[in-house]
């Protein structure tokens, strides 16, 4: 009898929830499951939670390997993730390391924005660009980068923190412990935070922008001044990398206004070739991006794709 075919899980590990994808060499999804990852229960409950979900989603099928997005960087030299302010137990030693002990394929592990940019440039139509930012805009702000249509990591895996490209060293305090870092001005908490100096009130990003539509003035000063700050922190993106879009992801991502009202204030801050329009689009792939993205990790480990 014929052995099928080896199939490929990507996992996206949260601070809440684990969710798993199982896919052929095809890329196509045939099964998707979710769970609580419980990381206040400890590292052993986390990676028994993964390897539950791995076994349910594959469901018997001969597994090639696992790949896994998480927050933060991977750095293959300690096995660890670094700068996961958010998930404290991803960044301890063991967590990786023990769920690859466990794990009779091999495991590959990278950082959740560049899962998103892995997952969104492989969708139809989008490899006319070989060079693009994908950004994640949530409790955080982090990227991926694909340049010359390959994944840049960088030389510890730590490429793309645009985060974390300060835009006023007297500026806002950021989670990380310097000032005026993109983050502090654009992640979802720093919206609501900034509406608040200005309002009194504290509303969830998607509110502010429902109060801009109504024509509120004050959300009005608020998403100009936010237009210019996005735009000049992709400028410098582009001016310093050359990238020919942005691809944005994560809950901040589905305020509509940044798609239209962006571009304008990116295109004044670039530098050189003249003419150039820097789309910003919407990840397309929604929640799902950083687990199918992760799944391609397992399939390029078994020789399936090349990027
Ligand atoms: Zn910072």
């Amino acid at each position: 009898m014929l052995r099928p075919d080896p199939v490929a899980v990507g996992i996206d590990l949260g601070g809440t929830k684990v969710e798993a994808c199982l896919v052929d060499g095809g890329r196509k999804v045939l099964a998707r499951e979710r769970n609580p990852s419980e990381p206040g229960l400890g590292r052993e409950r986390v990676v028994a939670n993964i390897l539950r979900l791995i076994a349910d989603t594959a469901g018997g099928r001969p597994l090639g390997a696992v790949g896994l997005g998480t927050p933060g960087t991977y750095d293959p030299a300690d096995d660890i993730m670094y700068g996961a302010p958010h998930t404290p137990l991803y960044e301890k030693p063991g967590l990786i390391s023990l769920l690859r002990s466990e794990l009779t394929v091999p495991l590959v592990v990278e950082n959740d924005a560049n899962c998103l940019a892995l997952a969104e440039y492989f969708e139809p139509g989008r490899e006319r660009h070989a060079s693009v930012m994908a950004v994640i805009l949530g409790t955080g702000m982090g990227a991926g980068l694909i340049l010359d249509r390959r994944l840049y990591r960088g030389a510890r895996g730590n490429a793309g923190e645009i985060g974390h490209a300060t835009i006023d060293f007297n500026g806002r305090p950021c989670e990380c412990g310097r000032r005026g870092c993109a983050e502090a001005y654009l992640s979802g908490p720093s919206l609501s935070r900034r509406f608040a100096e200005l309002s009194g009130e504290k509303i969830p990003p998607h509110e502010i922008y429902l109060r801009f539509e109504k024509g509120d003035p004050l959300a009005k000063g608020f998403f100009e001044e936010t237009f210019l700050i996005m735009g000049e922190v992709f400028a410098n993106a582009v001016n310093i990398l050359d990238i020919e879009a942005i691809i944005l992801g994560g809950g901040v991502s589905n305020i509509p206004l940044w798609y239209e009202r962006v571009p304008p204030y990116l295109r004044k801050g670039l530098f050189g070739v003249p003419g150039r329009d820097i789309p910003i689009l919407k990840a397309r792939l929604g929640d799902s991006a950083g687990v199918i993205g992760a799944a391609y990790l397992a399939l390029k480990q078994m020789g399936l794709m090349d990027f």
